[in-house]
This record gives structure tokens, sequence and C-alpha cells, in this order.
């Protein structure tokens, strides 16, 4: 047979066809900012575990991603189709940015967005949107992450004050932000404090020697005696259900971000092994390769449909947590799988930072960890479909 005009992998499903031209044109102008602005460093960046983080968020801001599917306030009040794609070409990219967008978006605007005083939005979201504010999003601590209900950070009334005493950990923007919202046990339940990181008594060491993720800040947070205003307290949260209202709308970028990563390695692989000569004949010549192309093209159009009703679901204003879930842990899950085979048929040059492939393997670890582990949203699924709760 006459060899053909190679196709993309998601261009074999046409999925551009289920999208709206608005949120395909957003999606365009992403990627186009990933490919000028982002990818000729990311490398660098990942290597010396450093980004600059305060000229990157400005960038972001101007571009209009931060936040983008929230409503005034500066925001853009995109679809959220438009924002998981956005999530998608970002993290093509790297994980790490997207991680960046996400937290700032996602967690610290989306908490004040919805459950903050309208003070407090006037204060923090239009600066947030236009990245000239970076804002961070405590509630892992380091004895309580899949179960937060048990944290020990503790808000105390003192007078009209709040004090606050604890410590986060692995907090995405820690050490760069200018705003954190912190959760914390209250006599009466958990509450979500916006705290300026210039607060006496607060600081945030960064975690340095990560394997995962080095192209993003990760810090402890560290609340000594943070003494606030009532003014501080959100008020439209009361108990976990605020911070998992938050975690929501995260875990829904990272169905489509995941993705992204997938398509990268894919996109990759598929280009080497068209160049590279083995046995005197192209790599991609060979059934071994094909067969494992083909097998990750059908898990990453797979995601991508999923991801799509996902977010028509999300735009209908109909998307449960657990159908989240169902995208989180199977993006991530095939993500991370894809990845690791792609590896394979780059052999030893896989290993390298000449490649995006390993990197995205290597950030997939943390991706498959935070905002809920996979055995977590196997938790959510099981108790969806058996009304029983096992996490416990
Ligand atoms: C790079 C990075 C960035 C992060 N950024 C943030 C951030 O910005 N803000 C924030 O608050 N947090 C952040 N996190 C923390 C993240 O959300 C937690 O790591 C995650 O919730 C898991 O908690 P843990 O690491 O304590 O693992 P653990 O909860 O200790 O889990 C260990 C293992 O136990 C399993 N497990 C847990 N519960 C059950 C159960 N009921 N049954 C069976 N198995 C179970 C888990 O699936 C996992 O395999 C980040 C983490 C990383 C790695």
């Amino acid at each position: 047979m006459a060899n053909a005009k190679p196709q993309t992998p998601l261009g074999l499903f046409d999925t551009d066809g289920l999208i709206a031209e608005e949120d395909l044109a957003i999606r365009d102008t992403v990627r186009r900012f990933v490919g000028d602005k982002i990818k000729p460093h990311l490398a660098d960046w990942y290597e010396s575990a450093s980004i600059p983080a305060r000229d990157l968020a400005k960038e972001l801001g101007s571009l209009g991603v931060l936040g983008m599917h929230l409503d005034g306030y500066g925001c853009a009040g995109t679809t959220s189709t438009a924002y998981g794609l956005a999530c998608m070409e970002l993290e093509a990219g790297d994980s790490g940015l997207r991680s960046l967008v996400s937290v700032q978006g996602s967690l610290a605007m989306f908490a004040i967005w919805k459950h903050g005083s309208e003070e407090q939005k006037q204060e923090w979201l239009p600066r947030m949107a236009a990245g000239e504010a970076i804002g961070c999003f405590g509630l892992t601590e380091p004895d309580f992450g899949s179960d937060p209900a048990g944290m020990r950070t503790r808000a105390r009334k003192d007078g009209s004050d709040w004090v606050l005493n604890g410590t986060k950990m692995w907090i995405t923007n820690g050490s760069v932000a200018d705003v954190a919202v912190v959760w914390a046990q209250t006599d009466d339940r958990i509450r979500g404090f916006v705290v300026p990181t210039d607060s006496h008594g607060f600081s945030a060491p960064e975690i340095t020697r990560k394997m995962s993720l080095r192209a993003s800040v990760t810090s402890e947070l560290v609340l000594d005696n943070v003494r606030l205003p009532e003014s501080a307290m959100l008020p439209g949260a009361a108990g976990l259900s605020g911070p998992l209202s938050c975690l929501n709308e995260a875990r829904f970028g990272i169905v489509f971000g995941a993705l992204g990563a997938a398509r990268d390695c894919l996109e990759t692989a598929i280009a080497y092994t068209q160049e590279r000569l083995i046995f005197n004949k192209s790599l991609a010549a060979y059934q071994v390769t094909q067969i494992k192309l083909a097998d990750m093209t059908l898990e990453l159009g797979k995601g991508m449909l999923l991801a799509l009703q996902l977010a028509r679901l999300k735009d209908e204003g109909v998307l449960r947590p657990e159908q989240v879930s169902l995208g989180k842990l199977n993006n991530v899950r095939e993500a991370i799988a894809i990845a690791r085979e792609c590896r394979t048929l780059l052999g030893a040059a896989g290993i390298t930072l000449e490649y995006p492939i390993m990197r995205h393997a290597n950030n997939l670890e943390s991706v498959l960890t935070y905002e809920g582990t996979s055995e977590v949203h196997q938790l959510v699924i099981g108790q969806a479909l058996t009304g029983q709760s096992a996490f416990r």
C-alpha cells in the first residue's frame, strides 16, 4: 500500500469537531504562547529547578488564563471547555506551568471568588487575574494529605482577631505567593482564611531536591501565631466542602492537562521513530512500534472524549465530583503509561532533557498524587457505585 500522509493522534479522532470555534481559538492562542515563550526554556528551568515565577505570572495574566473560567473581577469568563483546553496546552509544555495556573485560578482565586466576601474579591481577584499577585492554597499538612479532615492547623479567636498556628506541606507557589488561602480547624468547623504572605509569623520555606515538578515552586507554609482581622475568614466556606469545592475545579483542569503531557510525549515519539534508523529501516516502520503507537493513540483519544464530555457537563452546570474522579483517575493514569511507553521508543535518548518525555513522566508522578491520589479517586468511584464508603 502506498504511504499515506501521517495524521496526528488526536486528528484521527476529529475531536476538534466537538469544540466551539471560540474555544478552539483560545486553545490555539495558548498553544502558540507555550510553543514560542515557554518550550525553549523548559529544559533549563527543569534542570536548575527554578522558574521566573513572577514574570511568568504576569505573562500568563496578559494571556488571560489566570482564573479564565471565572466571571467578573478582571477574569475572562470563558467556558469550562476553553479552560480545559488551555490546561492541556500548558501541560503540553510542562505540568509545572499548568500547576502554577491551576493553583492560581482554580484553587486560590476560585476559593475567594466562590467563598469570599465582596471586599476580599475586590482586593485580590483583579490583581491575581492580571498575574500581579500570586496565590497559593494551603490544605495539605505533613501528616494529613488524603485525609485533610484531620488537619492540626488551628485558628482561634482572640477578641475579634483570628490567630493561626500550624504547618502546611507541599504547597505549590508557596514561596512566591503574595496571598495564601489557608484552611484551619476552628472551634466550629474547618474554615478558610485569606492570609497576606507578609503577615507577621508567616513563612514559606521552599521544598528542594524534588525529582518531579522541578519547574514549579513547592513549599512548606509555617504559621506561627499569625494574627489576622476578623474579615480574613472566607465567609462562604464552612467545613471540608469548602476546600473540596476548590479541588474539584483544579481536578477538572488536570483531566485535560494530563492529556497535554501525553500528547506531547506521543508526538515526540512519532517524530523520533520516523527519523531513527534501526537495522537500516525507520523505527516507525516496524510493527512493534506501530502497535505501541496505535495503543497509545487509542488511550489518548478515549481520554480526550472523556474530558470533553466532562467539560460539556461542567458547562451545563451538572458535573458531579465522582465524574471528575473518573476523568482524573483515567487520564492521569493513562498519561503516565503513555509517557513511559514513549520513553522506550526513544531508547537511551529518552532519558535526557533533550526530549520532553522523561520530564513529563517524572512530572506525572506528582500529578498522580496531588488533587487526590488514584486510590482516593477509586474510592470515590467505588462509593458512587456501591453507596458504601471504604475510606476508613
Ligand atoms: C508537587 C506537589 C504539589 C502539591 N501542591 C499542593 C498544594 O498546592 N496545596 C495542597 O494543599 N496540597 C498540595 N499537594 C499535596 C497533595 O495534595 C498530597 O500529596 C496528596 O493529597 C496526598 O497526600 P500525601 O502525600 O500525604 O499522601 P498520603 O495521604 O499519605 O497517601 C499515601 C498513600 O496512601 C493511600 N491512601 C490514602 N488514603 C487511603 C485509603 N483510605 N485507603 C487506601 N489507601 C489510601 C494514597 O492513595 C497513597 O497511595 C502537592 C503535592 C505535590 C507532590
